[in-house]
């Protein structure tokens, strides 16, 4: 390898796959997958397994799972930036290797146990992108030490968090987390600057299956909507070819004994496998298995007619899952411009042409669907490096809306799902109740409208010296950094009071969770935005009736009865009205009671001039005053 020193300075993409890992290099907008000292592909099972001091990655590691279950980790993608208590027993039941909950107190995340030694799904990431890396080097002949990783698009800050952790701990600097889709597009040259449209992009795997609804425009991607199942792909393809082949062997008189047999079941698995793959290229194959121990010789021929009506239903389930996508996101098939395949199972004719039905279009198939990913990740790495001209892209989203506690229990978004990374959003606001020395603030991530609807990511506190009501400007600002990491800073203006703090996620939501966040959004959304409106409602009326009556008592004095009249029949009214919950009555009444304080207002205020002109102190109705004219400002809502 030569020095460091005079290597040129390259970037790689990086699919870090559930079931498989990649690694590419793009050179002038042409990517390939990069080949070891051998010649052969970086490209291996994303498999770990822990033998004492030594550690196994990829084929060897798969090969010893049956030998080790205990000591092999398969899919840790799975447990990326998760707590133990987060994952389903579905998953949980997966995994062969011990699962613990580690971590502190609030900080918990799910630690693998093997030879009573404790590993983050970090560490064993990291793992296999350091195999990556070293076999990469060795092939290149130069270091290799900047990333682009890719990751599903539903994952959230943790699982992202994760990601990056891992890439540092295989001596990796990740430039940029992008989403799989979205990397699967770029490999198809859907990106440019010029592009515009919408992409659906179809990724059935051996596992799992992810409809990804993305649009592009002037060089960004956005993701419209996330579908999928985590528990569809290839291998109920094969699994089911495994259960017609026990019918057969039922049929000829096969033991119970050998239908239980792990052994012949793995072989009838990989037979299996191998018959759906060649039907993929053929009109019939043969289903081999010998066991001679069991008196097994199977020779079942298939035919792909024969299969494509044993998946039928299968594919009809991710069609479902892509119509589900397009409803929430509000399309129909015609508005969709591209559709990319990702994912092995997407080479069965039948998959394709079901697809292609369903969109109204011929779908991309131009590339090898399980490298189009790792691709286009290398697409972005060599912008990133700066070595492809191509106007830099903003790829990154957050994948959740970011939000504030307000007074009552509702969540004012600043940050909106999807939104491009970085930004920054902020709010301001004042304390409805005097003398308040500590503003209290609860960062929360969901798509829900209530507190309790939603994920709380922090809690914290700005103290302030204690000023009557409405007298304090607080302003909050959140700050997604390119790394997306969250900081959160509150500062108060009128007494320079200041804090900030770094939200580091606690850890990540399940995909099913994601998925559920989002659906759940979608079902409550109506009810949650009304009763969002009338927490508002109450609060503003609350301010109003409060600033009414407190310059009513330094004002009203100078008002005629005509005019002191509606403003106290308004006030009584709004009060009764918000202890019911119609939101139209007490939006009405919020207005009429602002009308009527208008001659109030006034009257406050040429007072306060007066007052000034007198050289008198101000201070007291400054105070009304503030609240007179904040009176009669409609804000309107959040
Ligand atoms: P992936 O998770 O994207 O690597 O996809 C793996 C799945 O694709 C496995 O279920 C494979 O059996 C399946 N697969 C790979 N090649 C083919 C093929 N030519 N025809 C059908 N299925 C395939």
């Amino acid at each position: 390898m030569s020095d460091g020193e005079n290597a040129p300075e390259v970037v790689v993409g990086i699919d870090l796959g559930t079931t498989n890992s990649l690694l590419a290099l793009a050179s002038g907008g042409q990517p390939a997958l990069v080949t070891d000292a051998d010649g052969a592909p970086v490209a291996f099972p994303s498999a770990v397994s822990y033998a004492g001091d030594s550690v196994l990655v990829g084929r060897a590691a798969l090969e010893r799972a049956p030998l080790a279950p205990e000591a092999t980790i398969l899919s840790v993608k799975r447990l990326m930036g998760q707590s133990l208590a987060e994952l389903s027993p579905a998953v949980q039941r997966h995994f062969s290797v011990n699962l613990v909950e580690g971590g502190s107190e609030g900080r918990s995340h799910v630690e693998i146990e093997i030879e009573g030694k404790r590993r983050t799904p970090q560490e064993v990431s990291a793992q296999i992108l350091a195999e990556l890396k070293r076999r990469a080097e060795a092939g290149l002949g130069h270091p290799v030490t900047k990333a682009v990783v890719t990751v599903p698009a539903y994952f959230d800050d943790a699982q992202r968090q994760a990601t990056r952790d891992a890439g540092k701990m295989a001596g990796l600097e990740v430039l940029r987390i992008i989403n799989e889709p979205t990397a699967a597009s770029l490999a198809y040259g859907l990106g440019g600057k010029e592009a515009e449209g919408v992409i659906a992009v179809y990724d059935l795997g051996g596992g799992t299956f992810d409809l990804s609804l993305l649009r592009v425009q002037a060089g960004t991607f956005r993701v419209l909507a996330t579908a999928g199942d985590t528990h569809l792909g290839g291998d109920d393809v094969d699994g089911i070819l495994v259960e017609s082949a026990l019918a057969a062997l039922a049929a000829q008189g096969l033991s119970s004994e050998a239908v239980e047999s792990p052994r012949l079941r793995a072989q009838l698995r990989a037979a299996a496998e191998a018959a759906k793959i060649e039907l993929s290229a053929s009109e019939q194959a043969t289903l081999r298995v010998k066991d001679p121990t069991h008196g097994v010789n199977l020779e079942l021929v298939l035919t792909r007619a024969e299969l494509e009506k044993a998946i039928e239903s299968l594919v009809a389930r991710t069609l479902e899952l892509c119509q589900g996508a397009m409803t929430s996101a509000g399309l129909t098939p015609d508005q969709i411009d591209e559709v990319v395949l990702v994912g092995g199972s997407t080479r069965v004719p039948y998959v394709r042409q079901r697809v292609g039905e369903f969109f109204g279009r011929e779908p991309h198939t131009e590339l090898d669907p399980d490298k189009v990913v790792a691709l286009g990740a290398s697409i972005q790495a060599e912008i990133l490096s700066g070595k492809n001209a191509a106007d830099l892209l903003l790829l990154d989203v957050t994948p959740l809306s970011l939000g504030l506690e307000t007074f009552g229990g509702g969540v004012n978004k600043l940050i909106m799902a999807n939104s491009g990374i970085p930004t920054q959003a902020s709010v301001e606001f004042t304390t409805p109740q005097d003398n308040v020395t500590a503003i209290s603030l609860h960062v929360l991530q969901g798509e829900r409208e209530l507190v309790e609807t939603c994920r709380s990511l922090a809690h914290f506190k700005l103290k302030i010296p204690p000023m009557p009501a409405g007298m304090p400007k607080v302003k909050v600002t959140f700050l997604i950094d390119a790394d997306g990491i969250l900081r959160v800073m509150a500062s108060e203006e009128r007494s320079g009071a200041e804090t900030e703090i770094e939200v580091t996620p606690v850890h990540g939501l399940t995909d099913e969770e994601v998925d559920e966040i989002m659906e759940e959004s979608f079902q409550h959304a109506i009810a949650d935005v009304n009763l969002h409106q009338l927490i508002d409602l109450r609060n503003e009326s609350a301010t109003v009736i409060r600033a009414a009556s407190k310059a009513l008592t330094m004002a009203g004095d100078g008002l005629t009865a005509a005019q002191r009249e509606p403003i106290e029949a308004g006030i009584t009214a709004l009060e009764a009205l918000c202890k019911g919950d119609v939101n139209a009555e007490i939006k009405a009444s919020l207005e009429a009671l602002n009308d009527a304080c208008e001659p109030l207002a006034e009257l406050v205020l040429d007072r306060a001039v007066n007052a000034a002109l007198g050289g008198k102190a101000l201070t007291e109705l400054e105070d009304a005053v503030e609240h007179a004219i904040q009176s009669t400002v409609d804000k309107g809502g959040r």
